[in-house]
């Protein structure tokens, strides 16, 4: 007798890194998998689940035009909760800690379904930053029976709460995405060729908790587009706070604007940098495994490997901290370590096995 499995996502990055697990539910003989999609991002997402070849069942579109984070999350305790019950899956699989990855856990609670949440245990345990994101994920482990932790810290974090559910180290599956991109190979369509004799940054920067810092930290890296051997791509998310400050303060900059790219080209993209300045956490996992050097522009992570092992620096949002780290790392007087301080690329594996076997020991790591 096997299991149904409902993964739910949303967003971005929640897509990216449920693909690789999505289509190892999808290939496991005692699973039946079904993919549920909220539409939380319409515009940014990635056809990563089609490239994977598992694209959702169901699929919501709850996101309309000028609607609010409270609005959408009750409609989507709603929705999530009918199709639950309609579908009857036995697992409900949540990624992160965005609005639909904590809906999810939630509708299923209600249901009386399990839950298995992947990437769990990340904190900073400073409730606004990130917010709400830093609740949403301490909420989702009140719910979960399998926290797939994608680090010791982030399982120690979790035993140190006594959360109620199994807690097993599995990485994350965000390197098992890339590296299964890095093997399809580049894209025949190949994004703007290298300048010669110039340094190419690539820089992100949405996240809310940045708003307030926004001219420091556009402040600075405009700076560096500035300096004749350097080029600075900036690929503008679409939150309005960040769309309207981009083009009031970048009105003669020249910073390179660029749409957000499709995951895999972004991936492709990001290997031609000399250096990544983001404050996103995604990009905080994927630069150290393409050996691009990396600035996070936050004044804390809740993925803490990444500085403390060497992967990258903490620059926070001042100006000139930015800049003269930047060019410091151009000149090449900062080292940083290539690879992943979560996981061998085998986390969608470990998860998939897991679920089949609640009973499988975990190395001292289990409830
Ligand atoms: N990303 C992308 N195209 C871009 C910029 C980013 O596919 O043009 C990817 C990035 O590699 C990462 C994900 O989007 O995997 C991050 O999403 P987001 O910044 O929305 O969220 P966060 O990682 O901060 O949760």
């Amino acid at each position: 007798m096997g299991i149904k499995v409902a993964a739910v996502f949303g967003t971005r990055p929640e897509a990216i890194k449920l693909a690789p697990v999505c289509r190892m539910l999808a290939d496991a003989t005692d699973i039946v998998y079904c993919g549920i999609d909220t539409g939380q991002h319409q515009h940014l997402m990635p056809p990563i689940m089609d490239r994977f070849g598992v694209p959702p069942a169901i699929s919501l579109n709850l996101m309309t035009p000028g609607q609010t984070l409270i609005e959408l999350e009750s409609r989507m305790l709603k929705e999530l909760s009918a199709v639950f019950r309609r579908e009857s899956p036995d697992v409900v699989m949540v990624q992160g800690d965005t609005a639909t990855a904590v809906m999810a856990a939630w509708a299923a609670f209600h249901e009386g379904v399990a839950v298995a949440h992947v990437e769990a245990g990340l904190r900073t345990y400073r409730p606004q930053s990130p917010f709400p994101e830093e609740t949403f994920r301490r909420a989702i482990a009140t719910f979960s029976r399998w926290n797939f932790a994608p680090s010791v810290t982030a399982a120690q974090n979790l035993l140190r709460e006594a959360v109620p559910g199994k807690i097993v180290v599995t990485g994350n599956p965000v390197v098992d995405a890339l590296a299964q991109i890095l093997r399809w190979g580049l894209p025949s369509k190949t994004y703007f060729p290298i300048k010669e004799k110039a340094f190419r940054i690539i820089a992100t920067i949405h996240r809310r908790e940045n708003h307030p810092y926004l001219p420091d930290i556009l402040g600075a890296l405009d700076a560096l587009a500035r300096h004749p051997y350097v080029e600075l791509f900036f690929p503008l998310h679409p939150n309005p706070a960040i769309v309207q400050t981009v083009h009031r303060l970048w009105n003669e900059s020249p910073v390179h604007i660029i749409e957000p790219l499709e995951y895999e080209a972004w991936i492709h993209f990001m290997q031609t940098a000399d250096l990544i300045i983001s404050d996103s956490g995604g990009v905080q996992e994927e630069a150290p495994i393409l050996g691009v050097p990396l600035l996070v522009a936050r004044e804390e992570t809740e993925r803490p490997e990444v500085i403390t092992e060497g992967y990258g620096l903490l620059v926070g949002h001042d100006r000139d901290t930015i800049v003269t780290t930047a060019i410091k790392i151009l000149r090449g007087q900062v080292r940083f370590k290539q690879g992943s301080p979560y996981g061998d690329g085998k986390a969608a594996r470990r998860i998939v096995y897991y679920l089949l076997h609640p009973n499988a020991p975990v190395d001292g790591l289990s409830m």
